[in-house]
């Protein structure tokens, strides 16, 4: 297939890129400058232009931000739609979060219907903040599940903007199928804290993406002396999430779907003791063993049946997802 992919400079999609070239897929991702798009290139040497390019697209959320980046000859089967601002350095909710995260999606989703008639599926890349409800936790988490954060809500403080401007991107999607039933069909993949090696280019680890920023933390010192709180209590490794992705496209039975992606439970300790196991010559820099952690004794549960049984996932431990987490960071230079 011929796959467009949104947001190739980030952390997850670097490796969704890698996973559909792996598949025989070509791909033409889209980066916001000309830099970011030669560093991909450069990670790929070898591999043919036919194969691999990228178009700029400055800002996803300007109107037509998609008009031109659609129309390709041969054209598109399939997008992935990856970009989406997740960072807690904001001014403005709205602008930062909010209206790129929606207007990015009802922007690619409308060019897509006006001017790609031959796509055929669409996965977008939600989270399970578009899920989560921490003011009243259900029992279980699965996809019948929505975060019910109102717009008033979404304003409050940073963590909540992300999560609303998720929710409401990912809303904006399945109303935009419903309503204006489009040609293709559309997957949605929510996955929640995303650890795991970076492929993805990186200037220095003070770059580094949101959700590995712990880990780097960790390798660094930062908590020595006290464990940062933990957040959300499950995750999944950016590998198993990029299979996801693929899947999502290439599977009949993920048509209409939307998928929770997650291996389980973590915490912050349980990140620290894998460090100290596998790199001893860390220890001065972790807390020490046995630091009090912060999992909750009635921590609410997850489904993620659909995820094994329609995508296939087997997923990869958080032992191995960390081990290889310090290694790419090492390789940057912790
Ligand atoms: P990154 O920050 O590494 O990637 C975000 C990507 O979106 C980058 O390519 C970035 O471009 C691009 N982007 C952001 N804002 C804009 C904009 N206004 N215009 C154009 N491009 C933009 O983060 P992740 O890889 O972690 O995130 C990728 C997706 O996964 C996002 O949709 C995120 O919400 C979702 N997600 C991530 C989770 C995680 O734990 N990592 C968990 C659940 C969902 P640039 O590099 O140029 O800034």
């Amino acid at each position: 297939m011929k796959v467009l992919l949104t947001g190739g400079s980030g952390f997850i999609a670097a490796h969704i890129l890698d996973f559909l070239l792996e598949h025989g897929h070509d791909v033409v991702t889209t980066v916001r400058s000309e830099e970011k798009g030669q560093k991909i290139l450069e990670n790929h040497l070898g591999v043919p232009q036919s194969k691999l390019s990228y178009v700029i697209v400055k800002d996803i959320a300007e109107e037509g931000a998609f008009d031109e980046v659609v129309v390709s000859d041969p054209p598109f089967d399939a997008v992935i739609h990856t970009a989406s601002p997740f960072h807690f350095n904001i001014t403005d909710p709205k602008k930062d979060l909010l209206d790129p995260a929606i207007i990015g999606t009802t922007e690619i989703l409308k060019a897509i219907k006006a001017r790609a008639p031959n796509v055929k599926r669409v996965a977008i890349t939600s989270s399970f903040g578009s899920i989560i409800n921490s003011k009243n936790h259900p029992r279980i988490y699965s996809e019948e599940v929505w975060n019910p954060v109102t717009l008033e809500e979404a304003l409050e403080d940073p963590v909540t903007s992300y999560r609303a401007s998720k929710t409401f991107a990912e809303k904006a999607a399945w109303d935009f199928v419903r309503n204006e039933k489009p040609n293709f069909e559309l997957a949605t993949l929510c996955p929640p804290l995303v650890l795991g090696p970076v492929v993805h280019y990186l200037n220095s680890l003070d770059a580094i993406n949101t959700s590995n920023a712990r880990i780097r933390d960790m390798m660094q010192g930062k908590m020595k002396d006290k464990l940062a709180p933990t957040g959300t209590f499950i995750w999944v490794d950016v590998r198993d999430v990029a299979i996801a992705h693929v899947k999502a496209i290439e599977l009949p039975e993920a048509a209409g779907k939307r998928f929770l992606v997650t291996a389980g439970y973590m915490s912050n300790r349980d990140i620290a003791d894998y460090i100290r196991k596998n790199f001893p010559e860390s220890r001065s820099q972790l807390p020490p063993e046995n630091t009090e952690g912060d999992m909750p004794g009635d921590v609410y549960k997850y489904d993620n049946s659909r995820s094994r049984e329609i995508l296939g996932l087997d997923y990869r431990s958080l032992e191995e997802s960390v081990k290889d987490t310090v290694h790419s960071l090492q390789a940057v230079g912790v």
